[in-house]
Formats: C-alpha cells, sequence, structure tokens
C-alpha cells in the first residue's frame, strides 16, 4: 500500500507496461489532491503506511499463537481475555479492541468472516486481504464454509464441525490453529513461522510456509 515510492525514470523503460498498476495511480492521484488541500499531513500518511507495512501484521498473531502453543498459561489467559492477552506484547490500536480467540480441534474448525463489510483484528494481523473483502467470500463463507474450504485447498475431515464468527465492528476474531503434532520442541520462534495469516482466519493451517502456499500469491509454478 506505498504511495510514496516512485521507481526511478528510465528513458529505457519507455513503450514498456508500467510498473504502477490503475489502482496505484489512483491512489497516488487521490493522495496528491488531499495533500494540496491540505486534509491530510503527508508526514502522518507515511507514519500510517510504515506501520501497517512493517509493524502490524500476521507476525504479531503468529507470535500471539506460538506463545499460546508453548506456554499453558498464556495459552488459558488468550482464550479467556485474547483482547488483555494480545495487549500484553503490545499489539493494541485500531480494530482491536475487543477481540476473541476461538480454537480450533480435532472437532471444531473455525473460520472468520465479516459478512457485512471487512471487520478484521488489524493489531493481530494487519490490513485484510481482498479475497476477506470480496462478496462471494463474505457471503459463501456462511452459506457453504465447507466448499470455500476447499477453494482454499482445506478438505477437513467430514465429522469436523465448521463453525463460521461473523465479525463485527464491536467483537473481531482470531483463530489458533490446531499445533501441528510434528512440532514438539519447537522454540517459540520456531513455531512463529508455520503459523500463517489464512491458518489465523480459518482458510487455512500451520505447516511449512512452502507447504502452505495458498495464500493467493503462490511462488511455486
Ligand atoms: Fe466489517
Amino acid at each position: 500500500m506505498s504511495t510514496s515510492q516512485t521507481p526511478p525514470a528510465d528513458p529505457a523503460d519507455h513503450g514498456h507496461a508500467s510498473e504502477i498498476s490503475e489502482i496505484e495511480l489512483r491512489v497516488r492521484a487521490l493522495e496528491t489532491v488531499l495533500v494540496e488541500k491540505g486534509y491530510v499531513d503527508p508526514a502522518a500518511l507515511d507514519v500510517l503506511i510504515d506501520i501497517y507495512e512493517h509493524r502490524v501484521g500476521p507476525h504479531n498473531g503468529a507470535h500471539v499463537v506460538a506463545k499460546a502453543w508453548n506456554e499453558p498459561e498464556y495459552h488459558a489467559w488468550l482464550m479467556r481475555d485474547a483482547t488483555s492477552a494480545i495487549a500484553s506484547l503490545g499489539y493494541i490500536g485500531s480494530e482491536g479492541v475487543h477481540i476473541v480467540a476461538v480454537e480450533n480441534t480435532r472437532r471444531q474448525h473455525n473460520l472468520v468472516v465479516c459478512t457485512l463489510c471487512s471487520c478484521y483484528p488489524w493489531p493481530v494481523l494487519g490490513l485484510p486481504p481482498v479475497w476477506y473483502k470480496s462478496a462471494p467470500y463474505r457471503s459463501r463463507a456462511v452459506i457453504d464454509p465447507r466448499g470455500v474450504l476447499r477453494d482454499f485447498g482445506l478438505e477437513l475431515p467430514a465429522d469436523t464441525e465448521i463453525r463460521v464468527w461473523d465479525s463485527t465492528a464491536e467483537i473481531r476474531y482470531l483463530v489458533v490453529p490446531m499445533r501441528p503434532p510434528d512440532t514438539q520442541g519447537w522454540s517459540e520462534r520456531e513455531l512463529r513461522e508455520i503459523v500463517t495469516r489464512d491458518c489465523m482466519i480459518g482458510t487455512g493451517l500451520p505447516g511449512p510456509p512452502d507447504r502452505l502456499a495458498r495464500q493467493g500469491h503462490e511462488r511455486h509454478p
């Protein structure tokens, strides 16, 4: 979502496709107008962009989940009062005033959606992915959650119940995935590496990043 980086002008590039997408161009135009009219302060924009590009993102949620996996007391606190347990790690702020943790088990898998718009726990997951905000996801997650999970490459046992949680402006949900059985003895830092954004929304499972590439931007052919 950077709006401040301009690729260096290179005459050799003329005639080739621009690396700037149409949406980026529109964002820049809008930003320019807002700044020129004095509605926004560019310095404040830079701070916000830095926060959501570098400091806030799924790595925060991965920290929470990994800690819960390794520390029973923290796990109990997280399940009892997620907002406080998460805030204790410094993850606070907009769109995270009331967070509820829901834990996956063999019997119940949790899936988070916002049927109304795009409510999402920003302090732990950052900004929502495009698909999370899409009408097909928002409607199908409720009507056919198993089908949605299948689209994400996730086939759950037939006897695992899928519970769908509808986020609101008041309550945001964080899915605590099941810890993979082959990770006993792993450090919290190692565990963080396998906690993906999607598994904290419920559309994925934890695992080695290259094995769980279904993030909407696969790098492998
Ligand atoms: Fe919403």
